[in-house]
């Protein structure tokens, strides 16, 4: 009995040995590896291209291909949960255009092209790595809290966008530049009332220094505040962002997550 007992425990070893570990069995299949959650996940610039394209009817220049790759896709795929969690905006973007001679990482013309400046998307990622450690330790908070990062600097694009589709709904012409901050100075002095003229400056400056520029800017860096860091954004970001709540998807969100 004793033999036949320690030849049943050394089968099962066996056994036990030979079986892989649980986790192994938790891979995925081959398509769910390779699906694409965001811009980020897409391997050539090709597949970026058509990505953009198939999901979101933008188009990519082929001048962007000679920038650096990492860099383009995080700012893409901070426009992309933009327009994720505000699908009214679909369609609005249509050009991801390689910039020259200006300083700033991106630009957007309320016509729906987003410019990435060559200046900033043709460093390397160690300089730009460099540039923006550099910014967060800059106490003067030039964009909202978590917000000094290349995602974010995409999702600040994707937000100049959403004071049009307010245009829209007035029948007022969503391109028109002039509508467009007329229609921002109206929305933020509606968050604003009540203020007194210098409580007004600090609401604004509690966003970020680059808020305090203009309306238009002031939004746009609510938006992004808002959607980073939710209910901890600053109070003004959180009342501007609640004129534009009915253009969010109110069920199953993206489930992009940051990084
Ligand atoms: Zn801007």
């Amino acid at each position: 009995m004793k033999k036949f007992l320690c030849f049943f425990l050394g089968l099962l070893m066996l056994l036990t040995y030979n079986v892989p570990p649980i986790s192994a069995y938790s891979i995925p299949e081959k398509e769910e590896i390779e699906e694409i959650q965001d811009a980020r996940d897409c391997e050539t610039f090709y597949d970026f291209s058509k990505y953009m394209k198939d999901n979101y009817n933008i188009e990519v220049d082929r001048l962007l291909s000679g920038c650096n790759f990492n860099t383009v896709k995080t700012a893409a795929a901070g426009i992309e949960y933009t327009i994720n969690t505000y699908p009214a905006l679909k369609g609005r973007i249509k050009e991801f255009k390689l910039g020259y001679y200006y300083d700033y990482a991106l630009g957007t013309s309320f016509d729906g092209t987003v410019y990435f400046f060559s200046n900033f998307f043709s460093k390397s990622d160690k300089y730009i790595e460099d540039l923006l450690t550099k910014a967060k330790k800059n106490k003067t908070k030039y964009h909202p809290t978590n917000c000094e990062n290349v995602f974010c600097y995409g999702m600040h694009e994707a937000a100049h966008l959403l004071t049009g589709l307010i245009l829209e709904e007035e029948n007022i012409d969503y391109e028109s530049y002039m509508s467009n901050i007329q229609k921002a100075k109206d929305i933020v002095k509606e968050a604003l009332e009540g203020a007194s003229y210098s409580m007004q400056e600090q609401k604004i400056y509690e966003i970020s220094q680059y808020a305090t520029t203009n309306e238009v800017e002031c939004i746009a860096e609510a938006i992004c505040d808002h959607l980073i860091n939710e209910e901890k954004a600053a109070e003004l970001s959180i009342k501007i962002a609640e004129v534009f709540e009915k253009y969010k998807k109110t069920s199953e969100n993206s489930d992009v997550s940051f990084y």
